[in-house]
């Protein structure tokens, strides 16, 4: 695992951008669409071993003149997909019971299994001048 220093505040000036593309085929009708993310590429200090970590975000508009990298992060296959005539699930079973509103479980720290909460002991009374009489 790699430890990055905390992300800085200030805006970070990216060293390029890249086009990031996938391939979706739709494993009902067949088609092939191309999905491509706009990211800004930048480079945080590990914290470990002070090398440098490719850092990329989102970006909706870029700022500056830098070079555009183009990757093709390859292939995906949906079961459906917008071009699908239809969406024809009658030939899967129904789900075993009605869907239903979930609470979620307790958050847990890693490594720290959540202790139920001991009952209080009642806290014994301080003693008064009073007490001495
Ligand atoms: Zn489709």
């Amino acid at each position: 695992m790699a430890f990055i220093a905390p992300i800085p505040s200030e805006p970070i000036i990216p060293t390029s951008y890249m086009i990031r593309f996938t391939i979706l085929k739709c494993m009902s009708c067949g088609s092939l669409a191309r999905a491509s993310e706009f990211m800004a590429v930048s480079y945080l200090k590990s914290r470990a071993l002070g090398t440098p970590v490719k850092h990329m975000t989102a970006c909706t508009k870029p700022e500056y003149d830098l070079p555009v990298e183009r990757l093709f992060a390859g292939q995906r296959t949906l079961p459906y997909c917008a071009e699908c005539p239809e969406t024809d699930l009658s030939h899967l079973p129904l789900p075993p019971s009605a869907a239903g509103l979930y609470d979620l479980s307790e958050p847990t720290l890693k490594g720290l299994a959540r202790k139920p909460a001991a009952a209080k002991a009642p806290q014994p009374r301080k003693p008064t001048i009073e007490d001495l009489a």
